[in-house]
């Protein structure tokens, strides 16, 4: 892994341990954006989306109702399908290989369970985001030219990703939007 990507991925790490600190990580947690890295290395490439879950569930403390256990299922149903987050030229031969999905209720949501015994509080008024991650392995890396975010149907409260991407072509950030949701690779 080159250096710069290497870079990139500790700090997913870091997200992926310790989900509740990632606004603390990223500076800003604003409602309705999202933050999106891309790095492609080798043949790989790699995708790390973190949102507030209030822009994708509408809520940010554990599910406590049958309908926000449900909305929490489903948009993590989406976010676990890679053809309903993303698309990628199929020129490329791309395969997903990984993807994980963290957040601080992704297992209670799940399952149903009440929270534990010393848990937050969820009366707890803090933040909290979903982080989840990519990885794909593809045939013919060069025809990556283009990357299509799909997200925007499917979680109305998102209003903007805020997206960076280290290619062979270099570093580089955009703004996605619904009307704008293509990043040039
Ligand atoms: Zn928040």
């Amino acid at each position: 892994m080159k250096r710069r990507s290497a870079a990139l991925w500790a700090l997913g790490l870091m997200m992926a341990a310790a989900p509740v600190a990632a606004e603390q990580v990223h500076g800003a947690h604003e409602h309705g954006v999202a933050e999106l890295r891309v790095a492609i290395d080798g043949g790989a490439i790699e995708l790390e989306f973190a949102s507030p879950l209030d822009s994708l569930v509408g809520f940010e403390h554990a599910p406590r109702t049958a309908a926000q256990r449900k909305a929490f299922t489903a948009a993590e149903a989406v976010l676990r399908d890679p053809a309903q987050v993303f698309a990628v030229p199929a020129g490329a031969g791309c395969e997903p290989k990984d993807v994980t999905l963290a957040s601080p209720w992704s297992q209670r949501a799940a399952d149903g369970r009440a929270p534990e015994p010393g848990a937050a509080d969820d009366g707890d008024p803090g933040h909290a985001e979903l982080v989840a991650r990519y990885r794909l392995e593809c045939a013919r890396p060069a025809a990556l030219d283009v990357l299509q975010i799909r997200l925007f149907p499917a979680f109305p409260r998102l209003r903007e990703i805020r997206a960076e991407r280290v290619s062979p072509r270099g570093q580089a950030a955009t703004r996605l939007t619904p009307r704008q949701a293509s990043l040039a690779l």
